[in-house]
């Protein structure tokens, strides 16, 4: 029986009739054989039709390696060639494939493995390849990329952030040269092409690419030409805001991406999952409010827990007591705030108790260069840029003291989900996503596929060690820490936010325990850092965003074989959770971190009972039964209950994210159907497409028959070629002027069918009716306007309007997605850290804020460094 082989998840509380351990479980997909997994029911189709492919790239080895560098172009030229004339990509694949092996041998010490073949083939089919960390996802999207290639429509890679693209573009970039592929990158703030002219630091990158960007690679582009690129790597909220930014484009030159033909989407659970709950928006700022927020965030503050509001954990929401709007109207100076002053009053209110009461500085957001930047409660990752809405997130502004954004008006928004729909075939990659099937199905039609691993797996993954309360796990903590790291083993210690990363990393320094902390704020020198998490000695602290997507190789990235062999020795990389996350997912994306390609490894997560994920699921009975049994603090207890409970508790939020990611999608779906037709509009009309021109004449002169004499008499007067231009033009902004007022509506409109499902009714279908409504109404509205603006038809007003939208619109495409971490991530383009920029804890250091400039002890200015800081001069 297969149970009993499992015996290195230790295994004193395990008994086959125990539900299983949630962290064993990834193991034991992970340690299932090659056979097991692909003979089982489930994927036994998928093998069948790959095994022998694989077999078959495989013995094209030897010919393809007799071939010279320009035979291998001139094939794949061919193979374009053949793909033009109708030849599906299926038939060149297995061909295709062994290239890309080939120009991989001959520039990188790469070769792709087996199983990187195949999951290559998933990746090409539109499917979620599942290959643990280390595994090399990154060469294996090498394969399905060239392939696709061939279409000449593009193919998207999308990274987590602006550094991986970089790195990823740089390190891959010498193996699409060698098949005469280009390759673009689009950052935040600038675009890039793959230079293979550069040859002189090529030794540098072959050592250091898995986590530098050798920037002399990359040479600055426009943004079309990125786009051009046989291949294009960026971070999904640049692809997602450069389709937005299109649809707001007042020049047809200027629109960037040509086509949504393939994406493959690294670390895919983080991009499609975590960070599907918040839509992408443009924004410009609208009138003024921002007093009524500072008025009410001091309401807030005069106000007491119970007494005045109740807090719902669970939901995040706080309600108002009767007392609680009785000091509130009090403070404003009125006798009833829903008669005087109306519903809009009664939401600052809560808003402004929210923000106090349930998001915490460090927790929920961060401030950093004076601004409330949201912390993604799932990946701890920074999301600058992002905004909370319906006014929550100046009321933050407000709580902190700070200057309140001006609110803004929406240009244009998509959710992740409908943009990645849009391709025509999608596909990903990350270490964890068999948690999430059904969603990755029921939401993007994906199916996920486990690749086994290349090298069997020895990682150990110990059972949760329980505690009390928080003190006594801190403590054990630290013992654990201190126990680990005196043996010399590497540790990297995961915590879930940047505020107990913060906690975690004084009570280390206390213990005199040297260390180095992540948190997400600066990708690539952190990429750096999680790169040396491998040595002997080291201890890393690193929220779980933190250095993702960066391999952590035994001994350090320039180990030798005896330094590796060394840590193996010693157990490899210990990983220690200090915390369950809220889903299973991101605690085996940490675990995923050790053991990799083989190496032996060891995970555990410390728990306990004050945990919030404990607190908020009916942790309260099991710790007073503890404290029953007079259970010492830093005793740790196991207790099947209380596995069971976490188990239990994981599983039950990651359904209530889930369907609250289904009710954001449901929503924007109605209006996804408006956006389309909306943009096919738009488009047909900026590119001057004469069949959408006409049809939206015609409807012009259907509802407005006058219409259509005067637009004779203008063509007369005019010219038919400037009147043509000018109609055009004029219908442009028309529709554009409306449309943002239309989305305007839309966001009222759901709310207000929320309020209505007291009436029980469907808010859902209320708002798709509604909204159908009003989209009818605006269509009219667009006719009706630019059939009393046709009389009036000149070109100086047309192109003096058309010079303001563009301002606006400018302004906006500027605005969004703009960040503090894009700031960053290019001044490290410009100035990559060195080596020889590691600082000794006592090593004096020049920073500045901007304004400021100060010399002090490097100890001293890291907490500056986090907070909106940078070194200015060594
Ligand atoms: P993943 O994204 O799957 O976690 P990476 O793409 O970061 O993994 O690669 C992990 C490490 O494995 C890198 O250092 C890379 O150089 C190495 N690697 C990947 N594929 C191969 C291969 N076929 N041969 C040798 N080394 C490889
Ligand atoms: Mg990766």
């Amino acid at each position: 029986m297969r149970w009993l082989k499992w015996g290195k998840v230790d295994g004193h509380d395990y008994h086959p009739s125990y539900p299983l351990h949630l962290g064993a479980n990834l193991y034991i997909l992970a340690s299932m054989s090659f056979l097991d997994r692909f003979f089982g029911p489930t994927y036994e189709k998928e093998l069948k039709q790959i095994r022998p492919q694989v077999d078959a790239i495989n013995q094209l080895e030897d010919d393809y390696s007799t071939l010279s560098d320009a035979e291998l172009i001139e094939r794949v030229n061919g193979y374009r060639k053949q793909v033009a004339d109708g030849t599906s990509l299926d038939d060149v694949l297995t061909p295709m494939f062994a290239l890309t092996r080939e120009a991989a041998k001959r520039t990188t010490a790469m070769r792709h493995y087996d199983v990187q073949l195949i999951g290559g083939m998933i990746l090409h089919r539109g499917k979620i390849t599942e290959m643990r960390t280390g595994e090399g996802k990154t060469l294996v999207a090498t394969l399905p990329a060239s392939l696709n290639a061939l279409i000449g429509r593009g193919v998207h890679v999308i990274t987590v952030n602006d550094y991986l693209a970089r790195r990823d573009a740089v390190w891959m970039g010498q193996i699409y040269n060698a098949l005469g592929l280009s390759v673009g990158i689009v950052n935040h703030d600038a675009s890039f092409l793959y230079d293979p002219e550069h040859q002189e630091k090529d030794a540098e990158r072959d050592a250091e690419g898995s986590y530098k960007v050798v920037d002399e690679f990359l040479r600055p582009c426009t943004r079309q030409e990125a786009y051009a690129a046989d291949i294009t790597y960026g971070t999904n909220s640049e692809f997602g805001f450069d389709y937005l930014r299109d649809n707001i484009e007042y020049e047809p030159e200027r629109l960037r991406q040509p086509h949504h033909a393939y994406a493959i989407v690294d670390e895919i659970d983080s991009i499609l999952i975590d960070e599907a709950r918040t839509p992408l928006i443009i924004s410009a700022p609208a009138p003024d409010t921002a007093n009524l927020y500072n008025t009410f965030a001091q309401i807030a503050n005069t106000l007491k827990p119970d007494e005045h509001y109740i807090i719902d954990e669970k939901a995040k929401s706080a309600s108002l007591t009767d007392a609680g709007i009785e000091v509130a109207e009090k403070a404003l100076g009125i006798d009833n705030i829903y008669t005087d002053k109306g519903i809009k009053y009664v939401h600052h209110l809560e808003t402004a108790v929210r923000a106090k009461a349930i998001f915490s500085k460090d927790k929920e957001y961060v401030v950093r260069d004076g601004e409330v930047v949201i912390v993604d409660e799932f990946t701890g990752r920074l999301q600058p840029g992002r905004r909370w809405s319906d006014g929550l997130h100046q009321a933050v502004e407000a709580k902190e003291g700070m200057p309140i954004q001006k609110e803004s008006r929406t240009f244009a928004s998509i959710t992740y989900q409908n943009y990645f729909r849009m391709y025509e075939k999608l596909s990903g990659m990350t270490g964890t996503a068999l948690t999430s099937q059904e969603e990755f199905f029921t939401v993007y039609d994906l199916e996920v596929i486990p690749v086994p691993t290349n090298q069997d797996v020895q990682r150990i993954d110990r059972n949760d060690l329980i505690y009390q309360n928080e003190a006594g796990k801190f403590t054990a903590i630290i013992n654990k820490v201190k126990e680990v790291h005196e043996k010399g083993q590497p540790i990297l210690i995961g915590t879930a936010s940047i505020e107990s990363n913060e906690r975690l990393a004084t009570a280390l320094s206390n213990a005199g325990i040297t260390h180095q902390m992540l948190n997400a704020k600066n990708h690539e020198s952190e990429g750096e850092i999680i790169a040396a998490a491998g040595r002997k000695g080291a201890v890393t602290l690193a929220t779980n965003m933190a250095g993702r997507g960066v391999d952590i190789k035994l001994g350090g990235p320039e180990a030798d074989k005896a330094e590796s062999k060394e840590i193996v020795d010693l157990g490899g990389l210990f990983v220690l959770g200090t915390e369950r996350h809220e889903a299973r997912r991101i605690d085996n994306q940490l675990r995923g971190r050790s053991g990799r390609q083989g190496d032996p490894g060891e995970t555990q997560f410390f728990v306990s009972m004050d945990d919030s994920l404990m607190r908020v699921f009916g942790g309260d009975r099991v710790k007073n039964l503890m404290g029953t049994f007079k259970i010492p603090d830093d005793q740790p207890i196991e207790m099947g209950m209380i596995s069971r409970t976490l188990e239990s508790a994981q599983t039950k939020i990651e359904g209530f994210h889930f369907d609250s990611r289904k009710q954001v999608l449901a929503y924007d779906d109605v209006l996804n159907k408006q956006r389309q037709e909306m943009y096919t509009t738009r488009r047909g009309l900026l590119e001057s497409n004469e069949k959408v021109i006409n049809e939206f004449a015609e409807e012009l002169f259907t509802l407005y028959p006058d219409s259509r004499q005067i637009s004779q008499e203008k063509q007369q007067d005019l010219g038919k070629e400037l009147y043509d231009d000018l109609f055009r033009r004029l219908s442009l902004q028309v529709l554009d002027m409306l449309w943002v007022e239309h989305l305007e509506v839309m966001t009222y409109t759901r709310s207000s069918v929320s309020l209505r499902a007291y009436g029980q009714r469907d808010p859902l279908t209320e708002y798709r009716k509604e909204g159908n409504r009003l989209l009818k109404l605006m269509q009219e509205a667009v006719f009706s306007r630019i059939a009393s603006a046709l009389p009036q038809l000149q070109p100086q007003a047309v192109a003096k309007e058309e010079a303001e939208r563009k301002q606006e619109a400018r302004a906006a495409q500027k605005s969004a997605g703009a960040t503090a971490e894009s700031k960053t991530s290019t001044k490290a383009a410009r100035t990559p850290v060195t080596k020889d920029e590691v600082y000794g804890r006592n090593d004096l250091v020049t920073i500045t804020n901007g304004t400021d400039t100060e010399t002090i002890k490097y100890k001293k200015a890291e907490p500056l460094l986090q907070n909106g800081w940078s070194i200015a001069q060594k």
